[in-house]
């Protein structure tokens, strides 16, 4: 397939016909049996692009047995090192699709296409690089004296769930997925209800690379349909969970019942501290890429600028010039800023940006509803809003939209009181030159991640994850493995 500019549709080039969007189970795409769908939309023109057909609790079960299956049969029987050519040949087959997949996930979840083609990237690349991970997972011998021998072997952690969100549908998928496999387990994956698509496309893509039936199964539908039934299966080991506070809490109470464990990947409302010392165009860049990618629909999003007093006045001027240039557009067209994932997402942004002027915070810039021409999609203005209280809805909440919230700092430890005042912990950003203050703003502020004058540094080989209400546990880099395996301490007296 080419696709020419004019063609960079999903349904002009009929590739929503080409997609099998029944669950993909035991190495098939398997009807549901019931009538059940969800719409998913182009949130940039509100129209519908698909009906997913919903996996009950009775199709859910027939997914976890699958991969129940398989975790003990052909899996177990593949060596460390086949797994291994295995999850290259993924990546091989993930870069081999990824224009397809990088514009079905662009016109899915509405973000520009060139943050999808990145996304597609850096999928393959989790199994490129969980690929040479995959026979590197040993065990230690433990010295206990000569009538003893004490070794530990890492186990497969058994059948896993992968709950995934609507922001990143198909590296949250992979992020996931990769260190599960190379550790041996088996998964039963739930994309979210809006962002179905790409997913779904990785079943035969896991096929064609050798993957054997029943490893991995993909099953669609909402939380409740779909996502609980298959969080409170018995037979689920270990839940990967990425999405809200909210739903997380519900999630870890369901795994609790039957004693699985969980990684907890939530929300964040992290801060990006600029100081007087800290190059500032590198600063404005880098604030401008932290709230806007993905219209701010990131987990990780800078989403607060803790600007000291010195530098303050000139920094937000130009802020203000760079948000007044941005024109939205639909993801596939590459703009600036593409569209809010659904009405309901809209609705939110809008309704914690209108609670935060009315506490008090101030407008800068954006504040509303957008409708760009020719576009009947989901459009929020990029937003800039200036707070003197840490208890305004906006430096609070996550909004999850293109909304930046401005605190000014008085000095260095004001800007690391400020970081620290939400109950978010995910990821806290500075610009300094003063090494010393960087290193002790990396020590005294409690976030999974700190980033140095780069805000987004790292990348697959970074571990990833929050402290307080962000969550717990670690995805990526070797880190993420552990939740995929189990130690087992096998002791003799000779
Ligand atoms: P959400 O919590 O509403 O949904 C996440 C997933 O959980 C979806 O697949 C949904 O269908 C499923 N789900 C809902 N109820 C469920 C239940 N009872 N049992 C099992 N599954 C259930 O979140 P969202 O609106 O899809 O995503 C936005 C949120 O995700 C934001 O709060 C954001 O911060 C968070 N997020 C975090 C990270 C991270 O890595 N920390 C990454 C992306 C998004």
């Amino acid at each position: 397939l080419k696709f020419t500019k004019l063609e960079n549709d999903v349904k002009d080039i009929g590739l929503h016909n080409k997609i099998n969007l029944n669950p993909y189970i035991d190495g098939a795409h398997i009807p549901t049996g019931n009538k059940d769908s969800i719409p998913t939309h182009d949130p940039a023109t509100g129209e519908v692009l698909c009906e997913v057909p919903v996996a009950d609790a009775a199709v859910v079960d027939r997914a976890v047995q699958s991969a129940k299956v398989a975790l003990t049969g052909i899996w177990a029987d593949t060596t460390p090192a086949q797994r291994s050519q295995i999850l290259y040949r993924i990546a091989q087959g993930i870069r081999a699709n990824a224009e397809e997949l990088a514009i079905v996930e662009s016109q899915d979840s509405g973000k520009p296409l060139r943050e999808a083609k990145g996304d597609i990237e850096t999928s393959a690349r989790y199994f490129e690089y969980y690929a040479g991970m995959a026979d590197k997972l040993q065990g230690d011998t433990i010295p206990l004296g000569k009538d003893f021998v004490s070794f530990t072997q890492h186990e497969p952690i058994g059948v896993t769930a992968h709950i995934i969100p609507w922001n990143f549908p198909l590296v949250t998928t992979t992020r996931g997925l990769a260190p599960a496999l190379a550790a041996g387990a088996t998964a039963v994956v739930k994309p979210a209800e809006q962002t179905p698509l790409t997913a779904l496309m990785l079943g035969p893509i896991l096929k064609e690379a050798g993957l054997p039936d029943g490893v991995v199964n993909i099953v669609c539908g909402s939380g409740a349909t779909t996502g609980a039934p298959l969080v409170a299966h018995p037979d689920i080991a270990h839940v990967t969970f990425t999405g809200s506070v909210a739903t997380g809490i519900n999630v870890m109470r369901s795994a609790a019942e039957h004693v699985a464990s969980v990684t907890m990947e939530l929300g964040g409302k992290s801060p990006v501290v600029v100081l007087n010392d800290g190059d500032q165009d590198a600063a404005l860049e880098g604030v401008m890429k932290a709230i806007f990618t993905n219209a701010g629909q990131v987990c990780s999003a800078g989403s607060r600028l803790v600007i000291e007093q010195g530098c303050a006045d000139a920094f937000i001027a130009k802020l203000r010039a760079r948000v007044r240039e941005m024109t939205p557009g639909r993801g596939l067209d590459d703009p600036a800023l593409g569209p809010i994932v659904s009405q309901q997402q809209l609705q939110k942004i809008d309704g914690i940006v209108s609670a935060s002027i009315e506490a008090g915070a101030e407008l800068l810039e954006g504040g509303k509803i957008l409708k760009p021409d020719g576009l009947g999609g989901w459009f929020y203005a990029p937003t800039l809003l200036k707070s003197d209280h840490i208890d305004t809805p906006a430096v609070q909440e996550e909004i999850f939209g293109p909304v930046l919230t401005i605190q000014i700092a008085k000095d260095f430890d004001h800007a690391c009181a400020l970081a620290e005042c939400t109950s978010f912990g995910l990821v806290a950003g500075i610009y300094t030159t003063d090494f010393s203050k960087a290193m002790r703003f990396g020590r005294v502020v409690s976030a999974g991640q700190i980033y140095i004058n780069q805000y987004f540094a790292g990348g697959v080989e970074t571990p990833f994850g929050g402290t307080k209400n962000s969550g717990f546990g670690r995805e990526k880099g070797l880190e993420a493995l552990r939740a995929y395996f189990a130690v087992k301490t096998i002791t003799a007296k000779l």
